[in-house]
C-alpha cells in the first residue's frame, strides 16, 4: 500500500501565516520533524537540493511549498467543468505520461494555498454570474488534490463549501486511496468523486507513487457508501499487449465491490493516451527507463493549439477502443453513463 504523502521538505511563504491554514501548517510540519524553509514566492523556489536535474525533480516532489493564491482569476475547464478552482498545484505521483511534466516545467514541487475564503469567494462570483445555472468546478486541474489533502483539509472543506451552495456543483479526481478523512464531510451529493482506474498493466509500469488499483477500488466503494455521486475516469487508455483483457479484468473487479445503489449515477469518462513532442523529451528525461511507448510513427497525428500537436491513437484503433470499454461498460454497468471518449 503506498502510504499518505508526507513532504521531505517544506516551504512557506511569509505571507502564509497571515491565515489561520498557513499557521496552523506550520505547526503541524514542525512537530512531525520536517525541515521547514521560508520562500519568498510559491513561484520561486530556489535551492532545492539534489546534485543533478533527475534528483532535483524528484525531491521537487517531495516537497510542499505553503503559499497564498494570488490569481483568483479561474480558468475555465471543459469538457468537465465550467471552472478550474485553484487549492494546489503539482503531484508527488510519478505517472510517467503526466501532463503536469510539461505544464509544470522548472516548477514540479506541490503547493498548496491557504486563502481558502479568498478562492470560494472568488468561486462566488463565478457562480452568481451564471444563476441560475449552475456552475461546476474541477479541482484537480492541476494536481491530484486528494494526495495532499489529509494534511490541509482544504478539499474536505471545499466539499462542504459547495454542499451548502445553491448553484455550484464540485468534482473532482484521483489516483489516491486516502479518502478516510471526507467520508464525513457534509457533500450534500453536490460533489461528485472521481477515480481515474486502468488496467493493472498500467498502474505497475506507468503510474509509481499512487495507490494500487485493489487499494483505489476499495476506496471508491468507501466513497460510494458515504453516498457520494460516483464516477471513474479511465485514463489514459493505453494499448498494450493484452489490454482488453486488462481492462475487463479492471471493469470486473469494479462491479465485483461496488454496492449496487453506486452503479445508478456512475459516470464514466474515457481518454486515450497522447503524447507531444515536447512531452516525449521531458518524459525520456524524467523517466529514462519507462516502458511507455511513444512511437510517433505507429500514432496519428492531431493538429493542436499554438503549433502544437498530439499523437494520439490511429483511427481503427480509437474505434477498438471506444467500442471495447463502451461494451464493458454496458456488460457491467448498465445504468452508468458514459460522458465523453477524447
Ligand atoms: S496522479 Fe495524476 S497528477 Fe499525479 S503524477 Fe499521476 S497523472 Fe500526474
Amino acid at each position: 500500500m503506498v502510504k499518505p504523502f508526507v513532504p521531505e521538505l517544506v516551504y512557506i511563504e511569509p505571507r502564509a501565516l497571515e491565515y489561520p491554514l498557513g499557521r496552523e501548517l506550520k505547526e503541524k510540519f514542525e512537530g512531525m520533524g520536517i525541515e521547514i524553509r521560508e520562500t519568498t514566492s510559491h513561484n520561486q523556489v530556489r535551492n532545492l537540493p539534489g546534485e543533478n536535474d533527475f534528483q532535483k525533480y524528484r525531491m521537487a516532489k517531495s516537497t510542499l511549498v505553503v503559499g497564498v493564491r494570488k490569481t483568483l482569476k479561474f480558468d475555465t475547464s471543459k469538457p468537465s467543468a465550467e471552472y478550474a478552482i485553484p487549492f494546489a498545484t503539482g503531484c508527488m505521483g510519478h505517472c510517467h505520461y503526466c501532463y503536469l511534466q510539461t505544464t509544470m516545467g522548472s516548477k514540479p514541487y506541490i503547493r498548496t494555498y491557504v486563502n481558502v475564503e479568498e478562492i470560494f469567494d472568488a468561486a462566488e462570483q463565478y457562480m452568481k454570474e451564471r444563476a441560475p445555472e449552475e456552475t461546476r468546478f474541477e479541482a484537480s486541474c492541476t494536481s491530484d488534490i486528494v494526495g495532499v489533502d489529509h494534511l490541509t483539509h482544504t478539499l474536505k472543506r471545499a466539499i462542504e463549501y459547495f454542499g451548502e451552495s445553491e448553484h455550484g456543483r464540485l468534482r473532482f479526481v484521483t489516483k489516491f486511496a486516502h479518502v478516510d478523512h471526507l467520508l464525513d464531510a457534509k457533500h450534500n451529493g453536490r460533489t461528485r468523486f472521481r477515480f481515474s482506474m486502468n488496467a493493472d498493466y498500467v498502474i505497475k509500469y506507468l503510474e509509481p507513487g499512487t495507490s494500487r488499483l485493489d487499494d483505489r477500488i476499495e476506496a471508491a466503494a468507501k466513497v460510494a457508501k458515504a453516498g457520494y455521486p460516483l464516477g471513474f475516469i479511465i485514463a489514459p487508455i493505453y494499448l498494450y499487449d493484452d489490454w482488453k483483457e486488462g481492462y475487463r479484468i479492471l471493469f470486473e473487479k469494479l462491479q465485483d465491490k461496488l454496492p449496487d445503489y453506486a452503479t445508478k449515477d456512475l459516470t464514466f469518462e474515457l481518454i486515450q493516451h497522447r503524447f507531444t513532442k515536447p512531452a516525449k523529451r521531458v518524459i525520456q528525461k524524467n523517466y529514462p527507463m519507462s516502458k511507455l511507448e511513444m512511437d510517433e510513427e505507429k500514432r496519428k497525428y492531431k493538429w493542436g493549439r499554438y503549433g502544437i500537436g498530439k499523437y494520439v491513437y490511429q483511427k481503427d484503433e480509437q474505434q477498438e477502443m471506444k467500442d471495447t470499454l463502451g461494451g464493458y461498460i454496458e456488460q457491467y454497468f448498465p445504468e452508468a453513463s458514459l460522458e465523453y471518449f477524447t
